[in-house]
């Protein structure tokens, strides 16, 4: 019989602290939800005492997700320990995941103590933790810069103080495939109860390792892998779960383990996951990227027409793309449309985020001809990723040509009151900006703009991305249109309103007052501390 591997996602913890990326529970409970349909084991769904926001959405995935273990991670204090319980106490699989970091350089510069008082700390808070939660998992961290005898010490200490996953962490990606391997043999070999836990691996892409480091620990004995979707993570990001689980299901030959994961949604996943982080996949990105199964090369789609096989070595289907890709029409109705919905794997959608999405699909049917799954993909995010829409874009009008300075107008609602502004910019889009930036009052830094085409052709829709920011709260924001002034203006607007409810969870970092605009009074908010919020 196949060995079992786990599939352990860290994308909520580890990806989350990818730079510049920043999710709200709502984001997170959604992908959170993905993934479980995807059937991920292990879901880490973030560090509970990081911030309030981490600890709220760790409250939320645990309450809701069923099917998958929810993992919270903790440094070895008690009180890391209790805040990560108290987010998890109500999943139905809960795990706690403890750190300390073993490796001497570590040790010396990071926590400024010696080896016997971390092994005692170690041993004191996995004891500690097996007395709230069931299962605990413990990671001596930098473990490929630590003293191998030191490493097996440690790790034997924890298992017998109640650890039941170990987890080796090449935290800063240097070891190479065989090196890493050797390790996972070696731990193996040397550590007498080794065989009561199960073996993790946790691997950084500094070096673009991560993903052959992983597999080489499954062919040495590891039965669990942390991974995140798209790769994100912490600098270079971790392996790429994707990547991880289509090498294991294409080679099975070679590994011949068995996962839970159900491949088909992987592409689907993926998606999402850069919808909500705004990090797009790069088009040559394995598995997911948009090339992956692009064949452009005459000899190539000679041979792919002939037989698929000769240059193909898993189909897209396997990941959740299809082939057909022309669809929809002026003529589709609700119910074509729901079931592409669902062939497109959007099964978890609110009946008004279905009803929303369909009122755009017949207004994009007036403006363009054949609706392809891109453009469908493109409606449906866009209305998934607004959350309480605190601005609504009233209209927009913009002036601009060689020569001349761009003007916009813009008018912006909240609730039943409405402001107007006018201003300037460096090209329509900036003048559009500024002129939102007006109406509303604030001022945000645009951070990041990204445009591209949902696909071929004159009619295709426009979809921006931005990333704005406000002291250090970061937002992502996306629009869609067939005019590219106004998916900008969407976008950004989108991202204002995430920017506000992320304002409004009960969290975060420093104080951020929002003044209202001059105007506002006609707004109708009064005292101009509307958005005033005490922030910890
Ligand atoms: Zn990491």
């Amino acid at each position: 019989m196949s060995k079992r591997i786990y599939i352990f996602d860290t994308t909520l913890r580890d990806g989350e602290q990818s730079p510049g990326i920043s999710l709200n529970v709502n984001e997170k409970l959604k992908i959170a939800t993905q993934l479980c349909e995807l059937g991920v084991d292990i879901i880490e769904a973030g560090f509970p005492i990081a911030s309030k926001g981490d600890f709220e959405g760790v409250k939320a995935v645990a309450k809701n997700i069923r099917n998958s273990t929810i993992a919270a991670l903790a440094r070895t204090t008690k009180q890391d320990i209790d805040r990560a319980w108290e987010a998890i106490l109500s999943a139905e699989q809960p795990r706690i995941h403890t750190f300390i970091a073993t490796s001497d350089i570590h040790m010396k510069y990071k926590l400024k103590m010696n080896p016997e008082d971390v092994l005692a700390k170690a041993v004191e808070m996995v004891s500690y933790t097996r007395k709230l939660c069931p299962e605990v998992e413990f990671s001596p961290e930098d473990a490929t810069r630590t003293n191998p005898e030191f490493l097996y010490r440690v790790i034997e200490s924890v298992i017998n103080a109640g650890a039941r996953v170990i987890n080796i962490p090449d935290t800063v990606g240097y070891l190479t495939p065989s090196e890493f391997g050797r390790l996972i043999h070696d731990i193996r070999n040397n550590v007498s109860n080794i065989d009561k836990a199960v073996i993790s691996v946790h691997c950084h892409n500094d070096l673009g390792m991560a993903v052959a480091n992983s597999l080489s620990a499954i062919e040495n004995g590891a039965e669990q892998v942390e991974c995140t979707i798209n790769g994100l993570g912490e600098r270079a990001g971790n392996a790429a779960l994707e990547e991880v689980v289509m090498a294991i299901k294409t080679r099975n030959d070679h590994f011949n383990t068995a996962i839970r994961i159900v491949t088909e949604k992987l592409y689907r996943t993926s998606s999402m996951v850069s919808f909500a982080t705004g990090v797009q996949v790069q088009p040559n990105k394995a598995i997911v990227g948009a090339n992956a199964f692009a064949h452009e090369s005459g000899i190539h789609q000679h041979g792919m027409m002939s037989n698929c096989e000769t240059y193909e070595i898993m189909t897209p289907e396997s990941i959740g793309l299809k082939k057909s890709q022309m669809v929809l029409g002026k003529h589709s109705g609700r119910h074509a449309f729901e079931e592409k919905l669902k062939e497109l794997g959007y099964s978890n959608l609110e009946q008004e985020e279905v009803n929303k999405a369909f009122q755009l699909f017949k207004d994009l049917a007036d403006k363009k001809k054949y609706i392809m799954d891109r453009d469908i993909e493109a409606l449906v995010t866009q209305e998934s990723s607004k959350v309480s829409e605190t601005y609504k874009l009233e209209y927009f009008q913009t002036s601009s040509g060689s020569g001349i300075t761009s003007t916009s107008t813009v008018k912006v609602s909240s609730g039943d009151c409405a402001g107007e502004e006018a201003a300037c910019g460096d090209g329509p889009v900036d003048a559009t900006f500024n002129a939102i930036d007006r109406a509303i009052g604030m001022t945000v830094e645009l951070e990041e703009y990204s445009i591209k085409a949902s696909t071929g052709g004159n009619d295709a829709l426009g979809e921006v991305t931005v990333k704005i920011s406000k002291d250090s709260v970061k937002a992502v924001g996306y629009g869609v249109s067939t005019n590219i002034i106004e998916a900008s203006a969407k976008a950004y607007i989108n991202a204002i309103n995430n920017m506000v409810s992320r304002l409004n969870e009960p969290n975060k970092k420093g104080r951020v007052a929002f003044k209202l605009a001059r105007n506002y009074n006609y707004f109708g908010a009064g005292d101009g501390e509307r958005w005033g919020l005490e922030l910890p």
